[in-house]
Order: structure tokens, then sequence, then C-alpha cells
């Protein structure tokens, strides 16, 4: 799958009209599924990612924050870039944002505690009344789709108190922050904006409602839920159920759940029965430390502690994303040297569901962030027409590391080797088995310019430049013809 957008885009770039004209490119290269940004409105208008939610009924259709449209353009191209997408064969996978709001019409006086920021499950305050920004009247979209307003008795809380001009922890007075959130600062129920209360039964149907209205207008195949460690767990089951019995759609879902504790993970996945997939956040630290550590990384163990080792049906795997961009809130950019070899991690193994990233591939000008379409594109048809047939690891090493695919019936010259250091180049005796016996390998990549020679038991030896990947093919093989 792939990410298709990066954090600094502008609304110049016009996203939803790139992605149509670059839909059948995705799909001849492999793509199966993309996964677009929040298309609602954001509190910044067409500067706002999306994240900074605050009209969900507004893809970009009405004059609120400033415009009509989003960052990414109107609801109109929106719908079309979804159908184009799925024209060429690919599901569309919605970004949305259930924990908080951003960007209110008005302020309410409202009886909160202050609650250690550090700690949240320790007031520090007697209750007092706040002024807090909870009112959403949309007047712009004027009940249009839905005549839904939010108020205080929505949210949890904020994290401003207009009164004051203090920024603090908020708990409106009553209520209470979810056990089933990240323990992170005692309970991370509370990220940002308003806080969301998903144990009001109205904010629960509104979503619900909201949901089938956005399916109905979009044909979206599913969603990246966002920031899923600060809402209770169990309310993505009780959504994903309802919604997937209403559409009789399977409605793929992937959590974003940000952190790189394996058991976290797992028990995410533990207390919502399984409804959904996580981002291998793992996976994304072990890549950013063996990027960082000047080929001192011992890569035979670069996929501990990661949830594709450990449960690979559920691990979406991907290098980096756009909160881990440079200056952003998750910053933790995996150095472009690496990219190579964390790419061909992802891509040309058996396991996981991969996820390139737009600003890997199309490069991120704001940064001065070269593409790398050109390797990457190399990966992705790797992957497409070769990475077939049972898998054999050569993680012997601590530089240097490899496995082989041995190719099947189903997909002609395929099977492969791969070889990769994050120190010396060298090489690797490696076995690829009968169906690349007796052939001539070469390097798909082009970082390595000599062949190598598979004798009759399949035993060949690979080579790899220092700090680079390799990925041995046949020779005259389906893509070349
Ligand atoms: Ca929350
Ligand atoms: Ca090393």
């Amino acid at each position: 799958m792939m990410q298709y957008f990066e954090w600094y885009l502008k609304p110049e770039d016009d996203l939803w009209n790139k992605v149509i004209s670059d839909s059948s490119y995705l799909s001849s290269i492999g793509i199966s599924t993309v996964w677009l940004p929040p298309a609602y409105k954001g509190s910044a208008g067409i500067h706002d990612t999306g994240y900074g939610v605050y009209d969900l009924y507004d893809l970009g259709e009405f004059m609120q924050k400033g415009d009509v449209r989003t960052k990414y353009g109107t609801k109109e191209e929106y719908i079309h870039a979804v159908k184009a997408l799925q024209g060429n064969g690919i599901e569309v996978l919605a970004d949305i944002v259930l924990n908080h709001r951003l960007g209110a019409d008005g302020l309410e006086d409202v009886i909160a505690i202050e609650d250690n920021p550090l700690n949240r499950t320790q007031g520090i305050s007697e209750p007092r009344t706040i002024r807090a920004w909870t009112k959403y009247n949309f007047a712009g979209r004027n009940d249009i789709y839905s005549s839904f307003k939010w108020n205080w008795t929505h949210f949890h809380g904020v994290d401003w108190d207009e009164l004051t001009q203090k920024k603090s922890i908020y708990l409106f007075y009553g209520k209470h922050w979810d056990e089933q959130v990240d323990k992170e600062n005692g309970n991370f129920d509370y990220l940002m904006g308003a806080d969301v209360d998903l144990n009001n039964v109205d904010v629960v149907n509104e979503l619900i409602t909201w949901a089938k209205w956005y399916l109905d207008q979009t044909h979206v195949d599913g969603f990246r839920l966002d920031a899923v460690k600060h809402i209770r767990s169990s309310f993505f089951k009780e959504f994903l159920d309802t919604l997937r019995e209403d559409t009789g759609k399977k409605l793929f879902s992937i959590g974003e759940y940000w952190s790189a504790n394996l058991e976290s993970l797992k028990q995410f996945l533990k207390e919502t029965k399984n409804a959904v997939s996580l981002f291998d956040v793992p996976l994304h630290y072990n890549f950013f430390n063996a990027s960082n550590s000047n080929g001192c990384y011992d890569m035979r163990t670069i996929l501990d502690g990661t949830l594709v080792k450990s449960n690979s049906e559920k691990a979406i795997t991907f290098v980096d994303n756009h909160d881990t961009e440079p200056g952003q809130s998750l910053e933790s950019w995996v150095q472009p040297w690496f990219k190579p070899l964390a790419y061909a991690i992802i891509l040309l193994r058996d396991s996981g569901t991969p996820c390139l990233f737009f600003g890997d591939y199309y490069g991120i000008p704001e940064k001065n962030i070269l593409p790398m379409k050109k390797i990457l594109e190399k990966l992705v048809l790797a992957r497409k027409y070769f990475a077939y047939g049972p898998q054999t690891d050569y993680f012997d090493h601590s530089n240097i590391i490899g496995w082989v695919r041995e190719g099947d019936y189903d997909h002609p010259d395929s099977g492969m080797a791969v070889i990769l250091s994050d120190g010396p180049g060298g090489s690797k005796v490696m076995n690829v088995g009968k169906r690349l016996a007796n052939h001539v390998l070469y390097d798909f990549t082009g970082n390595v310019k000599e062949p190598v020679y598979i004798d009759q038991e399949g035993n060949g030896i690979f080579y790899t430049n220092g700090g680079s990947v390799s990925v041995w093919v046949k020779e005259n093989n389906i893509y070349v013809k």
C-alpha cells in the first residue's frame, strides 16, 4: 500500500487532482491500497493537514474556515480521486480523526478540575469555572447533512482556559478519562484540542451516523484510524462491527497506535478483538536506530521486538510517515542512506503489509529531501515480479544479512536473493533453490554490476556494497522482456 501525502504539501499541490493523474501509474507498479489524508475541514482551513479536525461533514464543500476547499481540494475532486483509484483496482483508505476537535465556534463556561499534565490521574486543583472552546455550530454548513451541534457535554476536557489564559489539562467536572487508553502520563486519553467523550452515547451514535454518511458519499474501502491510543479501545470494535454489518463491506482498517512497545500493540489488538491492523511502530524505530548507528547496529536483530515478527497478519510495515518527518511531532526520520535497505526489508519479505511513503517516493521540497523514486520504484517492481515462494533467512552476521525467495510456478522468472549491509560491503553464499539453479542472476537495483552464477545445487555467492542493498534476480526475466 501507499501513504499518498506528506505533512508539508501545499494547497497549490492540489493533491486530489494529483491522485487522479497518478492512479494508473500506481496500479502499474503494484500498489493495491492507497491511504489518503483526512478529507474534511480542519481548523486552519486550506493550511490544515486535516488532523486539526473542525467539521467532519465538510469535505471541501462549504465556506468555513476561510475557504470552501480543503488543503487537498474540493469534495467533488476527492470523490473523483477515490473513483480514479478504484477504477484502477486500488482500494482507498480514508484517514479519520475521532479523538479531538479544534477551531470551535464559541466559548462555554464549564466547571473543571486541573490535572497534573505529567500524571493525569492526579487532580491538582479544586473544581472551578473555566471558559472553554467547546461550542461547534457549523453555521457555514447550515445543518446540511446533520444538525448535530457539539458542546462541552460531548467532550472530556480541554487544554486551554480563556478566562485565565492558562494552558493545562482541564477535566470537566463529573467526567473521567477513559481507562482503556495508553498509560503514558498516567492516562493518555487527552492529546489535544477538545477531547471527544466516547462514553457519551450521543457522541458514539453521532460518529456512527457520520461514518455511514461518509461511506455512502465517498465509497471508500476502509479506514486509517488516527490516534487510537488516546481513545478507549473497546470503541473501535463496536464502531467497525456496526459499519461492517451495515455496509456488508470488509472495511479494512489500520490503527495508528504510536508506541515502540510491542506489548502495548498486542494489548490493543487483544482489546479490539483484532478488529484492526496496526502500524509496526517498533520496526520503524529499529530502522531509525540502525540508520543512526554508523554501521554498529547488529543487523541480525533488525526484526526483534516488532509486530511483523510477532503477528505479521496484523502488521502494517513502514519506514517513515507524515509525523516522523523532520520538524514534526514524532520526528524520527530514517537516514536516507538506510532507506533502500529498510524498504527492501518491508517490500521483499513474505510477511507484513508494506506501506510506501509519499515523502520518500516524491521527496519533501520544504525540507530539501530529495525524491527516492528511482531506487524505490525498483524495489516495488522487484516485489511485484519476483518476491514469491518459500523464504530462507541468512541473518547470521552483524553487518551483512540476506534472504532468498525461491519463486513459484504462478509467477514466471520469480525468485530472488536479497543481501544488504549496514557496514562495509561483502559477500555471502546463499541457496536460492532449484528453480534458479544453473541460471545467471543480476542485481536489479544496479548497485553491483557483475553477475552471479548459480550452481546446479542452487548456491551462489552474492555481493553487496557497503551501506547498500542488492536484489539478485534472473537475467532476461519477464520484466526486461
Ligand atoms: Ca481521547
Ligand atoms: Ca552492523
